[in-house]
């Protein structure tokens, strides 16, 4: 590996000189000139909400706020809407529901989403939304290191779900694109060990999996360039990425979107200071304060659930939308030259506890377990009884270990003690062995709920 001081904005291994921006225009103005540019587009889209979406429009009315255009300066005089209510939509007129905007004819791609509440759900592009999509993935992958001369390995399906529209984008940076689909580490480690991809495209969690696998057998590939995780959190949580940069090799960092969104809408660069936003021009990002959901400013330090809407997006546009990830906004300009807010997640609004008046989530505690490898995995998840917000310490915490650590109570203590000096709450913590955690995951669910 080339090591030393990164050259802006680019990978320590990264020698082109292309300019490593992709759109130099969106992707470095002012607050201002974003402002003006959403803000346009915002005018035309609420028009097109009024006269195509039943779903949008009729909430509008209800909220009394239709009877004159509402510019995006009052945008937070609107309602929110939720994954739930864009659910009913769909429930009431399948199969796309009441907030297709255009005619069926105009749908060219389907994707479909997990359905954690219920049956599955479908999300519906135009040829321009599928454009779009790909517009800002471009941004977002780019961002990251990602570029022409890269060869990227992804073990995201092709469908149903929209992680697969990263195809698309890394066919339009013009990289090696090596399909594998997720979870199938023999593929992976047979192209690592061929050397036929550079870049890996996974989750946090299967790249900690490879990374176990590969120093348990104590074998040696030659290291990757990049890795880049996307899905959950955890690629920006130091114990983690220093793990997987350690074995794998490279600049782990992490992309994030949201399916009723956009697939690849934040993108963390080669500096690892926080995720860019990509979306300029086409998604209007706010925050809110998780409890009230009043509006806070995207500023340095601020901590809120992000809410979306669409400024461009032809069929199934959302409005308000609550994504139910909480962030905290990192700080100043970036030495990328990218002027768009950074932030990481902290984690889902869902997954978050209170321990004695003070607000948990998981994610914080993989950042303490993650210290203890290799005596860990880096996998832990707190056991939640019911579906009470607060819960009373010792917090029960499993915290996947190799066989042999099975019966180490010392091992518990240590872990039970950083947690305590760490987060200020004592937990209770139970070594659970690897196949008790369930298979080498794709994705880790960081609660079990009992
Ligand atoms: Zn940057």
């Amino acid at each position: 590996m080339i090591s030393g001081p990164i050259r802006a904005g680019r990978l320590s291994s990264d020698a082109c000189e292309a300019d490593w921006i992709w759109d130099r225009e969106v992707e470095t103005e002012s607050d201002d000139q974003a402002f003006a540019r959403a803000s346009a587009s915002w005018d035309r889209q609420f028009r097109h909400l009024m006269e195509h979406s039943s779903f949008y429009s009729r909430r509008f009315r209800e909220a009394g706020v239709a009877a004159s255009a509402v510019g995006l300066a009052d945008i937070t005089r609107l309602p929110f809407s939720t994954k739930t209510d864009l659910k009913q939509a769909i429930d009431e007129r399948p199969p796309f529901g009441g907030n297709l905007c255009v005619p069926p004819e105009s749908v060219k791609r389907v994707y479909q989403t997990s359905g954690t509440t219920g049956s599955p759900s479908v999300l519906a592009l135009t040829q321009a939304d599928i454009e779009t999509w790909t517009t800002i993935g471009t941004r977002t992958y780019f961002a990251s290191g990602v570029h022409e001369h890269s060869s990227v390995l992804s073990t995201f399906g092709a469908g149903p779900f929209v992680a697969g529209h990263t195809y698309f984008v890394l066919s339009r940076i013009g990289s090696r694109v090596v399909p594998v689909g997720p979870g199938d580490a023999d593929r992976v480690l047979f192209g690592m060990r061929a050397g036929v991809f550079d870049t890996l495209l996974t989750t946090p969690s299967f790249a900690q999996y490879l990374s176990n696998r590969l120093e348990s057998a104590g074998e040696k590939i030659a290291p990757l360039r990049h890795v880049v995780t996307g899905g959950e959190p955890g690629g920006g949580i130091p114990a983690v990425r220093d793990h997987i940069q350690a074995v794998l090799g490279g600049t782990v960092n992490e992309v994030m979107g949201i399916g009723d969104v956009a697939p690849s809408l934040f993108g963390e660069c080669p500096h690892q200071q926080g995720m860019h936003f990509c979306g300029g021009g086409h998604v209007w990002v706010e925050i809110v304060e998780p409890d009230s959901r009043e509006p806070i400013k995207i500023e340095p330090g601020a901590v809120g659930e992000l809410v979306y809407t669409h400024l461009t997006r032809q069929a199934m546009p959302v409005v308000r939308f609550l994504g139910g990830d909480i962030v905290r906004i990192e700080g100043g300009t970036c030495g990328c030259g990218r002027t768009t807010f950074r932030m990481r997640i902290l984690g889902r609004r869902d997954d978050m506890f209170i321990v004695r008046a003070v607000k948990v989530y998981p994610s914080a505690i993989l950042a303490v377990v993650g210290e203890f490898r290799p005596r860990v995995t880096g996998r832990a998840r707190v056991v939640r009884r019911g579906s009470e917000m607060t819960v009373e310490p010792p917090v029960p915490l499993e915290v996947e270990v190799p066989k042999a650590r099975l019966g180490d109570t010392e091992l518990a203590a240590e872990i039970e003690r950083a947690v305590r000096s760490a987060l200020i709450f004592r937990c209770t913590v139970q070594l659970v062995a690897e196949e008790e955690f369930g298979a080498a995951g794709y994705k880790t669910r960081l609660v079990r709920q009992t």
